[in-house]
């Protein structure tokens, strides 16, 4: 995997600059980036040839060494090279006479020039004479004050300045013709060859967009099985079954997340693994309970995560996982809105969850995070207490569900529907405190510990005190005493709205 990845280092993006190309984006580096990555393609065919008659197999076919191009372009283009055709010099010698001869010329007419300086000091006997070149003049000779009475006649004068003056002679001028003319025939010639490369490689892509493809699996490949080891990936079996069952999952991002953090942190929570049984016939919805915090969010996003990489090929961050194939992964995660075109964030939510619903399969897996939390606690609850009977509805099996929810009321639905599973994020309590475990166990949370998680979040401990009467009396069965002021009397519960919290990750985050 190492010789392959070093070998990858010198590969480009074919497919990039097969566009730029193309689109007659013409540039020598570019074009130099293809023949760098053709002169990879024979050692990783050597690197790959041990694992013939595996799935790597089919990569090496699709790697294409497409040896008349690398060697055309091998001789054509030289080892370094401009990003600008304008400036010239990319083209290699030895790869066309006519070229060779403009650009020996070119040297041949730099080498008289300075051949014409020390012959021009020794004929006037001007010592310091000097043959210079700038953009406004071209080619001239330059005499100090002191010497302007040696200036021979043949001297013509072109420029007068502080010091002294320029002139050029007719030879001089003569020389200057034959330089501009070979070095623009000499450029000229170079971008007609390079148009000559850019059209053989532009007629092979084809094949070399198919070794781009395949060169860009390897790479992944690469990367993955990096990972896999660096992290501690298992390979997960992936089979027809209806059924996940991932044994210590983690979650990609949050348990590197923790990692860094740990390197700043003393006591820093390393990331606490959890299973996963989830099954369309036996054990279909999940519904987990756990105060704010418990790191319910994680556990549905570790699941259909892992699920994702399995079946993408990828190894999984867990100790085993075998994963029934599904053929679509639904979320409802994280409460964001859509102001700006009109939605709120309720009716986004609402609408994730309708196409959710009309569109998830037995075979499906659906991620649900705190569905409801948007409007009041009992349109809320009726929500989503019919939403988890409708994914239930089917006498057999139905989509594999996570349901993350803070309704404790939702838990009573175990002992009515049978593919129905109570599970919670542990906590321990602590005095009044709470301290969270991370683990997900069967059953139901005992409460939600909302106001001790606000209180950890800081709240003013006035309010904290004042939320707790309010909520002892809520509890109480008498609600009118309960909230007697400044609560509202009629009806009082209906107007407690659900918190909502905007913060939440996203799928990956
Ligand atoms: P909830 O959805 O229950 O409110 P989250 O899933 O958002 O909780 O988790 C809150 C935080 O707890 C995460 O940002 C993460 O830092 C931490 N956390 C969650 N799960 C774990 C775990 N298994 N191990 C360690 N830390 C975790």
């Amino acid at each position: 995997m190492s010789e392959l990845q070093d070998l990858l280092k010198s590969v480009r993006d074919i497919k990039r600059i097969l566009g730029r190309l193309q689109n007659r984006l013409r540039n020598p580096r570019e074009l130099g980036g293809i023949r760098d990555t053709l002169n990879q393609i024979p050692g990783i065919l050597d690197t790959l040839a041990p694992f013939s008659g595996t799935a790597i197999d089919s990569l090496s076919c699709q790697l294409n060494t497409l040896p008349h191009l690398a060697e055309l372009l091998n001789k054509g283009l030289r080892e370094e090279l401009p990003n600008n055709l304008s400036d010239g010099g990319y083209i290699a010698k030895g790869y066309d006479d006519a070229l060779d001869g403009m650009l020996s010329l070119t040297t041949d007419n730099k080498l008289w020039l300075s051949n014409l300086e020390s012959e021009e000091r020794e004929r006037t006997g001007i010592k310091n004479l000097k043959i210079k070149f700038n953009n406004a003049f071209g080619y001239f000779i330059e005499v100090s004050k002191s010497n302007l009475s040696l200036v021979p006649d043949d001297y013509i004068r072109k420029q007068t300045m502080v010091n002294g003056e320029r002139y050029v002679t007719e030879s001089l001028k003569q020389k200057e013709k034959e330089i501009f003319h070979a070095e623009e025939n000499s450029k000229r010639r170079e971008e007609e060859l390079f148009a000559g490369l850019v059209a053989a490689v532009l007629e092979e892509s084809g094949p070399l967009t198919e070794t781009a493809s395949a060169l860009a699996e390897l790479d992944v490949f690469c990367g993955w099985a990096e990972i896999a080891r660096l992290w501690n990936y298992c390979k997960p079996e992936l089979d027809e079954s209806d059924s996940i069952e991932i044994a210590q999952g983690r979650h990609p991002v949050v348990e590197q997340m923790l990692k860094q953090s740990a390197s700043g942190l003393a006591n820093s929570q390393a990331f606490v693994p959890n299973d996963s049984q989830l099954s369309a016939s036996e054990s279909q919805i999940h519904l987990i309970t756990g105060p704010n915090m418990a790191g319910k969010s994680t556990f549905i996003r570790q699941v259909a995560l892992i699920t994702l990489l399995a079946q993408i090929g990828c190894w999984t961050p867990a100790t085993s996982a075998r994963i029934g194939l599904v053929d679509r992964i639904f979320s409802r995660v994280g409460a964001s809105d859509d102001l700006a075109r009109g939605n709120s964030t309720f009716m986004v939510e609402m609408n994730e969850t309708a196409n959710i619903l009309n569109n998830a399969t037995r075979h499906s897996l659906i991620i649900l995070d705190e569905i409801g939390r948007g409007t009041s606690t009992y349109d809320g609850l009726s929500i989503a207490w019919s939403v988890v009977e409708h994914l239930h509805r089917e006498p057999d099996a139905g989509p594999k569900t996570l349901f993350a929810t803070h309704y404790q009321e939702l838990t009573q639905l175990e002992s009515h529907l049978g593919r129905l599973e109570n599970f919670s994020v542990a906590v321990k309590e602590w005095n009044d405190d709470i301290v969270f475990v991370r683990t997900v166990i069967k059953g139901a949370a005992d409460r939600s510990y909302g106001i001790q998680v606000a209180r950890l979040a800081g709240l003013p401990q006035v309010v904290i005190d004042r939320a707790k009467e309010i909520l002892q009396k809520l509890e109480s069965d008498d609600a009118t005493v309960a909230v007697s002021s400044p609560i509202p009397k009629a009806k009082p519960r209906k107007k407690i709205r659900v918190e909502q919290n905007d913060d939440q990750l996203n799928l990956f985050g």
